[in-house]
């Protein structure tokens, strides 16, 4: 019989009602003859509480109880999923993710997937037997939980769906689909019927919630056609597929933000070889997030050097940089913050085959008297960094000029 994956998110299993609710989905796909494997999330909140209570219990705390604490909440939801399919006369049990196996390296925390063992799986199928699998979960060579960072049972979702060859892996959430930007800031945002793996991808990384990265990463690899829809109304979402498969042509599918963006220029640093492995090896040891980099021309023999990173990481950037600055590794004169910026993101894979698409932007940005103050692109998303208050102005902006609201 074919297959289904349908992963339900935390807004999705809130509750015992939301539960019924997305356990009647199931039901239906199943009476269209699919064997589902149902991939779940926390109850919303879940996770949020069972990290705080192990940061409270330990600040330096043993990653691997991390992982036996916080992997919890998808076990609850399972046995709850499982038990409610039961109930509407639907065949199904829970499964953990070691008792799959979802193997995993052993990273805990941010645990990464080294393959799934469908066997067990595939013989319940074989005796009328739904899954309903704990999604976040693995298990590391030691034999213990794992779990595959925050958000992760997407990527769980994708990766079941590989190895099972589903026909689609559903990712059912409390929004319809993705959509031309964040509809908070536009009303005019529309929703997407189809959107390439590529620029999903970017949208993703740029903050996009809907998806884990790490899971449209998988799901271009292998290749796994994803549905984004709502477990609240029956409406088509969004396709995540190949971009052989979007006949529609367009420049821009999606324009994306990022509200709390920082800005450090490092003053004064001498123009010579090494300088930037000097500053940005500190940088990413300390963990820092560094995103848009500009060296800025030099004279005498210095130069400046702009980054950008997240608002709240600039105390460890700025102590990174002291600590580099003491040891002699780097000189400079001073670092000059702006913690008021945020980045402005237009994406689409039209951008390869059409000259022109940058200045688009930056004329619409100007007529409106955005001032861009660092700029970055790639083969088919084009950033900008500007003042905080006019994030809002600067996406509205974007979208009338790329006119996101029609469809094409
Ligand atoms: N419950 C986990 C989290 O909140 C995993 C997920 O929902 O995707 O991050
Ligand atoms: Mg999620």
């Amino acid at each position: 019989m074919p297959r289904l994956v349908m992963k339900f998110g935390g807004t999705s299993v809130a509750d015992l009602d939301r539960i019924r609710n997305a356990a009647e989905r199931v039901r239906r796909e199943v009476e269209r003859g699919y064997d589902v494997a149902v991939i779940v999330s926390a109850m919303s909140g879940k996770t949020n509480e069972l990290v705080g209570w192990v940061r409270d219990t330990a600040v330096l705390y043993d990653a691997r109880e991390y992982d036996a604490v916080v992997s919890s909440g998808e076990n609850v939801t399972a046995g709850l999923m499982a038990l409610t399919l039961q109930q509407m006369g639907v065949p199904a049990r829970s499964w953990q993710g070691w008792q799959v196996p979802l193997n995993t390296n052993s990273s805990h925390g941010a645990a990464r997937i080294v393959s799934i063992e469908t066997d067990k799986l595939v013989q319940k199928f074989g005796e009328g037997l739904h899954a309903v699998i704990a999604g976040f979960q693995g298990i590391s060579p030691e034999g213990r939980i794992t779990t595959l960072g925050r958000g992760g049972s997407d990527t769980s979702a994708v990766a079941f769906a590989a190895a099972l060859e589903a026909e689609r892996c559903d990712i059912y959430t409390d929004v319809d689909g993705v959509y031309t930007t964040d509809p908070r800031i536009t009303r005019k945002a529309r929703k997407l019927a189809k959107i390439s793996y590529e620029e999903m991808l970017e949208l993703a990384s740029l903050g996009a919630k809907v998806l884990q990265t790490r899971s449209v990463e998988l799901a271009m690899r292998y290749k796994v056609p994803l549905m984004v829809r709502s477990s609240f109304e029956d409406t088509e979402g969004t396709i995540v597929c190949d971009e052989e498969e979007i006949v529609e042509s367009r420049v821009v599918s999606g324009i994306a933000h990022s509200r709390d963006e920082a800005k450090l220029t490092v003053v004064d640093v001498e123009d010579r070889p090494g300088v930037a492995a000097a500053i940005f090896g500190p940088l990413a040891e300390a963990g820092v997030n560094v995103d848009m980099i500009v060296q800025n021309i030099g004279a005498d023999g210095l130069t400046d050097m702009t980054f950008s990173c997240p608002v709240d990481e600039v105390p460890r950037a700025l102590m990174a940089l002291e600590k580099t600055r003491e040891a002699g590794a780097v000189s400079y004169s001073e670092v000059i913050r702006d913690e008021e910026v945020s980045k402005v993101s237009i994406v689409g894979i039209g951008m390869r085959s059409q000259a022109g698409v940058a200045h688009r932007m930056f004329e619409a940005l100007a007529k409106d008297g955005v001032n861009i103050k660092v700029i970055t692109t790639s083969e088919i998303k084009v950033s900008v960094l500007i003042d905080r208050k006019y994030l809002e102005l600067a996406v509205q902006a974007l979208h009338d000029a790329f006119e996101l609201d029609k469809a094409s």
